[in-house]
């Protein structure tokens, strides 16, 4: 048999300001673009990835595999067309060249400059070439749903965690129900669904209610056999088209029956619960007053609002800025992204005296808002190449790349500045720049839920705060247009 293997991943959030061309999507090696070839299985063999479960099924069955490319870009504006074709042509290309199945790991929330839905026109275009191919799609638990998706993929799983810690797992729950329908055992139907329901990014998490009866329903039953595969996605509210919701994706052997049966119960559960997907916003300077008259650290700031993990631009300082007013010291900061002002520190030289702006160097016309500088004295305390290898339990065993990385001692507050964006998730980010996070009484990190994956075992409290930035969990700031409407909760009246 033959496999072509593939990934695209990219997660649009409509507001941000930051393009995304195609060298973005090299994530954890810069901006080198994606990978094509043998240097795919190079880089993601053994990864926690959901490609990387494709590689070991393939393995399992002596399939020869192809990977005509895969690459992933952190979060941020539109996807050039340009890229989104690029990755459309190679896949499309490999599969004209024959093979048994395709293998895809993929987002399910890109936007392109063209399109509203990335996934979806890239299932039409394969379709278009290949009409009886047999694909599995494994998503992130962050997919907005499209029936151009579901419509031309044959099974589909997505991501049940949120810190993602099961993306090798998902990877290959997709690839073993498509490996049983090539040997004719079961005939996957998909049956799905999705709600009007802009959830808070805050409040969607698996692991804790509303959504944990939500997805423990859909783990029951895919685990009792009583379908081939149940899946339940939080959806990305910060995108601005008709496919953003929740929905629920239930593959069952043959038409109707309990697959529709379970989708049904899974998605008047989720409405049933909509109320309790809304964050109630605290101001940061309440938050971080809190977070001060706390003893026992570490204690983690969350900064929730300019999270490059789900767009944001990651050099919002108004919040350290707060920090800073109020007076924590013993405080170190997961990185602002600056390359000028690396270069700045570069120059100083480490040990050395630097006054200089950070961060706020970039504009943010769709929520209104503008870049504003932090102007900082301190000393070059660390330079490093921003290179580390991921040890905690999210996307494990990945070489990850700041690129240059420089920390600023401000005198009882250490701010972390590199050249490329990264959502702190692994605490690699602090140590490999000879800061120990367990030793810190405060930790600021610029997440809003990925952090928990390495930093919540180590954290005496958590204090989630609200800065400005394009991913704001105020949904009043942002210029909807193309949401279908009505929508809970910007209509509270909406109906399923
Ligand atoms: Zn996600």
């Amino acid at each position: 048999m033959k496999f072509v293997v593939a990934m695209m991943k990219h997660e649009t959030n409509s507001f941000s300001p930051l393009p995304t061309p195609l060298s973005s999507f090299g994530r954890t090696g810069g901006h080198d673009g994606p990978l094509y070839g043998s240097h795919v299985a190079e880089v993601y063999e053994g990864t926690n990835n959901p490609i990387a479960a494709y590689f070991d099924l393939a393995r399992e069955e002596g399939a020869e595999v192809v990977t005509p490319v895969a690459g992933e870009a952190w979060p941020g504006g539109p996807v050039s067309d340009d890229a989104h074709e690029t990755f459309v042509q190679a896949i499309c290309d490999a599969v004209t060249q024959g093979c048994d199945a395709l293998l895809l790991d993929l987002h399910g929330a890109m936007v392109t400059e063209s399109f509203d839905d990335g996934e979806g026109e890239l299932l039409k275009r394969i379709r278009a070439v290949a009409p009886d191919l047999p694909i599995a799609v494994a998503l992130d638990f962050h997919t907005n749903m499209s029936a151009a998706t579901v419509e031309n993929a044959t099974v589909i799983t997505g991501y049940r965690t949120y810190p993602h810690i099961d993306m090798h797992e998902t990877g290959l729950r997709a690839g073993r129900t498509l490996l049983r329908a090539l040997k004719g055992e079961i005939m996957p139907v998909i049956q799905w669904g999705s709600l009007p329901l802009l959830t808070h990014m805050l409040c969607q998490t698996p692991s804790r209610q509303p959504m944990k009866d939500v997805m423990d329903m859909a783990i029951a039953a895919e685990a009792q056999g009583r379908v081939l595969n149940a899946s339940v996605f939080g959806g990305f509210p910060l995108a601005d088209h008709p496919h953003v919701g929740v929905s629920a994706v239930v593959v069952g052997n043959g038409e109707g029956g309990p697959a529709n049966d379970l989708k049904e119960a899974l998605l008047e559960l989720a409405w049933d619960r909509r109320a309790d997907f809304v964050y109630a916003l605290e101001p940061m300077e309440v938050s971080i007053a809190r977070a001060k008259s706390l003893d026992d650290g570490p204690i983690v700031l969350v900064e929730h609002g300019d999270n490059c993990g789900a767009g944001g631009n990651q050099d919002v300082m108004a919040a350290i800025e707060e920090i800073m007013r109020q007076g924590l010291t013993d405080v170190a900061v997961s990185p602002v992204w600056d390359p000028a002002a690396v270069a700045q520190m570069i120059d100083a030289g480490k040990g050395n005296e630097i006054t200089l702006d950070i961060g706020g160097k970039t504009d943010m016309p769709a929520i209104n808002l503008k870049g504003q500088p932090l102007t900082l004295s301190g000393h070059v305390q660390e330079i490093t190449d921003g290179r580390f290898a991921v040890t905690g339990p999210m996307m494990t065993g990945m070489q990850i790349n700041l690129g240059r990385t420089a920390v600023l001692d401000c005198g009882g507050v250490e701010i972390m500045v590199s050249e490329e964006r990264m959502e702190p998730f692994d605490l690699g980010v602090f140590r490999h720049a000879g800061i120990e996070p367990t030793e810190r009484k405060y930790l600021v990190v610029k997440s809003r839920q990925h952090f928990r994956a390495a930093f919540e075992p180590i954290a005496k409290h958590i204090v989630e705060v609200a800065g400005p930035g394009v991913c704001s969990s105020d949904y009043d700031l942002f210029p909807f247009e193309k949401l279908r409407r009505p929508i809970y909760p910007l209509d509270p009246d909406a109906a399923r």
